[in-house]
């Protein structure tokens, strides 16, 4: 058995954090190939270091003495983590090299990345673990894309270390240059490092227990549940739940690796899984999540089409990807093509679309609808059950929720339904209820 594992920011904030993270790799000798991110914040007001990286970037622009004070900060964090930790070890090498490079004018990718470096260069005196620079293994072309395929082909080199310590968050161009995925991306690089280690599980460590099935911001203290499989994480991830990003799963995902999401602080806890559709367990609910965002806006074209559907419908999108604006659903009918689009997605570019459209199209009628929200509910296990669609609706209509529109695929593993905003909150709610209450009767047969 090998296991990837990946310590949150806050899992990192402190020594006493540092002291968890070795506690548990240590507990257990699959726990192999270990992810950090920079240290997160100790307080609630407190600095994350990639923040502070980040501004120390901006100083330096501008003015680099007060940039190389900045960073004189970030070194104080890890020179105090170090010390309460009583390891007998030194950064300084590392800090001058990275003071030099800001000197030279340095690329904002790489300082930023230099949180995730340099707690990976701590957790390795700590753990006595080889430390594996992943600017030589993880791979990203010119763009700042990261390029799968090169990736796995690097990881074969490596495939056969015993364990490491491998530093989250960035890669490199294969000339060298630093790349950093997205934030939050050290969980990407724990996904990679599962994929391309071929680990039996990647544990994400974070300072959760498990995944909530609904916002705690708009439900009051969400149940939270424990296993959850990949298509609806997806579903949930994309819907605005914080879960996580759909790019960090994938590679873990395309492995058939399940990960399991545990508690730093409470390392008792199973915490929860998301497993491939294939390998949910008998315990799986039936709904494992309610979400949604608001800030939508539909767009409706009306065209007398005859038999010439397919191009209408192809015209309408391309016109949307050519002015690179993503569209989120497309719920349509013959002669009506509807799109439904982010609105923060499309301002400041919506009047050029639809001057290219009557133009181009000439549809007889645009309607547009704003203030839309969009909730979905999700669960694999709701696929074949007859009338849980309607149930929900009815739960709506009962609170003179007014319907917009409903998009149910045909793997029924989400039912997004298009309500106005302001009854966003009131729907959440309510389906959530809705969702705990048909969870309990699936229990109980
Ligand atoms: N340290 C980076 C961030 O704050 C990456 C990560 O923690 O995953 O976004």
């Amino acid at each position: 058995m090998k296991k990837a594992v990946k310590f949150g920011g806050s899992s990192l904030a402190d020594a006493k954090q540092f002291r968890k993270c070795a506690a548990i790799i240590q507990a257990d000798p699959s726990r192999r190939y270990v992810v950090p991110s920079a240290p997160g914040k100790r307080f609630r007001d407190d600095v994350k270091i990639t923040d502070m990286l980040i501004e120390c970037y901006e100083i330096q622009r501008k003015d680099l003495d007060q940039g190389l004070e900045c960073f004189s900060r970030v070194e104080d964090r890890f020179d105090e983590i170090i010390r309460d930790l009583g390891l007998d070890y030194s950064l300084e090498p590392e800090y001058r090299l990275i003071r030099s490079y800001m000197e030279e004018g340095l690329s904002r990718d790489y300082l930023v990345s230099r949180g995730e470096f340099l707690s990976g260069k701590v957790l390795s005196a700590l753990l006595d673990f080889p430390f594996v620079d992943p600017a030589d293994y993880i791979v990203f072309n010119s763009n700042g894309v990261f390029e799968e395929q090169k990736t796995a082909a690097a990881f074969r080199k490596i495939v056969d270390m015993d364990c490491f310590v491998m530093p989250g968050f960035y890669g490199a161009t294969e000339t060298g240059r630093i790349k950093t995925f997205t934030r939050g991306g050290s969980d990407i690089t724990g996904s990679v490092v599962a994929g391309g280690m071929r680990v039996d599980i990647y544990e994400n460590w974070t300072d959760v227990s498990g995944f909530l099935m609904a916002d705690p911001r708009m439900v009051e203290d969400p149940l939270s549940i424990t296993e959850i499989s990949y298509s609806e994480l997806r579903e949930l991830s994309y819907m605005g739940a914080q879960v996580f990003h759909e790019e960090a799963i994938f590679p873990a995902r395309e492995a058939g690796i399940p990960i399991n999401i545990r508690n730093t602080n409470r390392p008792e806890d199973e915490g929860s899984w998301v497993r491939t559709d294939d390998k949910i367990s008998d315990e799986h609910l039936l709904i494992t999540g309610v979400t949604g965002k608001k800030g939508f806006m539909s767009m409706s074209f009306e065209k007398d089409v005859g038999g010439d559907r397919l191009p209408f419908g192809r015209k309408v999108l391309q016109m949307f990807e050519e002015a690179k604006i993503m569209v989120e659903h497309v719920p349509s009918s013959i002669g009506t093509m509807t799109v439904i689009v982010d609105a923060r997605e499309i301002s400041g570019k919506e009047e050029n679309i639809l001057r290219r459209i009557r133009r181009e199209i000439d549809p007889y009628s645009i309607t547009v609808e704003r203030n839309l929200a969009l909730v979905a509910v999700v669960g694999i296990r709701m696929h074949g059950v007859v009338g849980i669609t309607s149930d929900m609706l009815r739960v709506l209509a009962r609170e003179g929720i007014n319907v917009r529109m409903l998009i149910q695929g045909i793997k029924e593993i989400s039912l997004i339904i298009g309500i106005n905003e302001e009854d966003f909150e009131k729907a959440i709610r309510l389906l959530y209820r809705f969702a705990l209450d048909r969870n309990q009767k699936d229990r109980q047969g």
